[in-house]
């Protein structure tokens, strides 16, 4: 470790200045790796020489010559000889094991995608999963890619609200739910859905409506043979919904080409061999759970080791030791988590197949990166990427040296840059090491988002001269390393959750007593940001404790609680701009004791 020395720490603003002396400013990395030869050994050199067709190459492809990421994640493995290899370990919550291999999944996703044939559904139609982590979600996803239909996983956590969102605008024609979810979050919610036609439910359990059956009676028995649709790199395969500032979600638009980046970040930012156990702790129901939790460590080949069980700091660790994990890309909440419970659950535990720990999501503090290497011996290496790129972009990888508080490098067929915004709508890039700008990314790659959902222009606002622009604010040091600095608007981050604050206005202004709301994030030690919610009432109604459970209760009901505002404050008015907009960028400045900007715009305040 080379306490302190790099030059450049002084000169990465809150990055790197505000590290504590006990942070090191490099964790250097031996060069060629430790026990196990990095797939990327010297990560310059491949960048200045990467090009995609190397992914392609790597890959399959079908007879014929489409591509699909079932082929390429199930099917290409069971051809290659390797179909005794386990894929998918699932540990269930009351401690059932089921190891699936991957000629176990062949057939499974074969019976899927015959069932969605026998169903009616064509290529193209669009297939929901909302379910906790189940096996057959995993042969779902991969079942229907199989199919050729578009996947949207959901969470579950989402409350009926979200989940009609979506699905509405997704045009979803299938749902994968479980008797409960169906019950709970579904029922009420089929006459605002009239396209869903079919719903499968798993396990047992009461489920009745139109349209509903078990996957028992329709997938278990339907034949393993159906052939892979002729899919092609520019069909779409997965759309994800992300939440921008205003209105609603968006519904990124992904595409089967995506399994090369697939593949490529599996192998260079997440470093898989093909002997790996590999666990991502992340839910399928947003997109580090879909391309990290399922995709990329089957595309690679590995053993992909699925949790049920939510966050428990001690079946974690049991996980880590009796599975023999390899390689972990978790998350900064549940990093930080660990670190508030301390290394000392960690004593007696062999963890010594454990060989490289990431995390994504949200800004990972330099302290949980040292604290790693306290706890179990090894860093954790940072990467960032968002829904719309599909797959990481940027990432510390095996071979790389570490800067604590650094997002790392862009990876091989990356290419990323610092610009500003001007007034006339173009970009300039930002030269200067250390100075703040928007992060910006140079299209093509091969998971780049191809449109949001029916939002031609929402989708070419993220595009000026040439760059993808991100949303993220951020600056790159002299050596390369990025360094996230905040979002450039008002979405929240919280436990790693992107939550759009007009969502959760709009749920707020169906109650009948608010007349306008303002949703921001506060800072929060362990999950990065809580929501918090700003409420003026309409006439007639009083603020007090009463209104203010009744509204958190409403919100949650309809919201989910992974959504819906942790706090309530009432105000007499919020403050907004000429146009009537809310200023949650005041609400925020205010609540946090921060300068208040620019106040050119604001029209009515809070104050008056
Ligand atoms: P999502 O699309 O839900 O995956 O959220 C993407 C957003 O999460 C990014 O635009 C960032 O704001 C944030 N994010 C992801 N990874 C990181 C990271 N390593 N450090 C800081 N923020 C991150």
């Amino acid at each position: 470790m080379d306490e302190g020395k790099d030059p450049q720490a002084a000169g990465q603003g809150e990055a790197g200045a505000a590290a504590p002396a006990r942070i090191p400013a490099r964790i250097a990395k031996p060069r060629g790796g430790g026990r196990v030869a990095p797939n990327m050994p010297d990560p310059d050199a491949l960048c200045a020489d990467f090009d995609w067709a190397q992914a392609r190459e790597a890959l399959a492809g079908l007879p014929g010559g489409g591509l699909n990421i079932a082929h390429e994640a199930v099917d290409r493995h069971v051809a290659d000889g390797r179909g005794a290899h386990i894929a998918i370990r699932w540990i269930g919550k009351g401690g059932d094991r089921r190891d699936l291999s991957y000629a176990d999944l062949a057939q499974a996703i074969g019976r899927f995608a015959r069932a969605l044939r026998g169903l009616g559904l064509a290529p193209g139609d669009r297939v929901f999963v909302l379910m906790g982590r189940l096996p057959e979600l995993y042969v779902a996803v991969l079942g229907a890619l199989k199919a050729g239909c578009v996947v949207t996983p959901l969470f579950s956590a989402f409350g009926p609200e979200p989940i009609a969102t979506r699905c509405e605008m997704g045009d979803a024609r299938l749902l994968v739910t479980t008797p409960e979810l169906y019950r709970r979050k579904i029922a009420g919610l089929r006459e605002r859905l009239p396209g869903l036609k079919h719903i499968l439910v798993v396990g047992d359990g009461d489920a009745e409506g139109p349209g509903v059956q078990r996957w028992a009676d329709v997938v278990d028995a339907a034949a393993a043979d159906a052939a892979t649709a002729a899919t092609d790199a520019e069909s779409m395969s997965l759309l994800h919904f992300t939440s921008g500032t205003t209105g609603r979600p968006k519904g990124a638009i992904h595409v089967h080409g995506a399994v090369l980046a697939h593949w490529a970040t599996g192998r260079y930012a997440l470093d898989l061999h093909d002997d790996d156990i590999f666990w991502c702790t992340a839910d399928p129901g947003w997109v580090t759970g879909t391309s990290y939790g399922i995709i990329a460590p089957l595309v690679c080949g590995v053993t992909n080791v699925v949790v049920e069980a939510e966050f428990d700091a001690q079946v974690w660790y049991e996980v880590l030791e009796r599975e023999r994990v390899t390689v972990w890309y978790t998350a900064p909440t549940a990093i930080r988590m660990m670190m508030k419970l301390g290394a000392g659950l960690l004593a007696g535990r062999d963890l010594s197949a454990l060989r490289f720990m990431a995390s994504v999501g949200e800004p990972l503090n330099p302290e949980a990166v040292v604290w790693g290497q306290q706890a179990f011996g090894l860093p954790f290496h940072d990467n960032w990427w968002q829904t719309e790129t599909g797959g990481i972009m940027i990432a510390n990888v095996a071979a790389m040296d570490i800067k604590p508080g650094s997002m790392g490098k862009p990876l091989p067929g990356i290419h990323a840059a610092i610009v500003r915004r001007g007034d006339d709508g173009h970009v300039a890039v930002v030269d200067e090491p250390g100075v703040e700008g928007e992060l910006a990314l140079a299209p093509p790659w091969p998971s780049m988002m191809r449109g949001y959902l029916n939002e031609q222009a929402r989708y070419d606002k993220c595009f000026a001269d040439g760059w993808y622009l991100t949303g993220d604010l951020a600056k790159r040091d002299a050596d390369g390393y990025y360094w996230f600095v905040g979002r450039a608007d008002d979405v929240i981050k919280s436990a790693g959750h992107l939550i759009g604050p007009f969502e959760v206005e709009s749920a707020l202004m169906e109650h009948p007593a608010v007349a306008e709301a303002g949703v921001i994030g506060i800072p929060d030690p362990t999950v990065g940001e809580v929501v918090k919610a700003f409420v003026a009432l309409k006439p007639g109604f009083e603020p007090g404790e009463a209104l203010q459970r009744e509204l958190l209760g409403h919100a949650r009901k309809r919201l989910g609680a992974a959504v819906a505002p942790k706090s309530i404050e009432f105000r007499a008015n919020l403050p907004k701009t000429r146009s009537g907009k809310i200023m949650r960028r005041l609400l925020k400045a205010r609540e946090l004791g921060l300068p208040e900007g620019d106040l050119s715009t604001l029209e009515s305040d809070e104050k008056k």
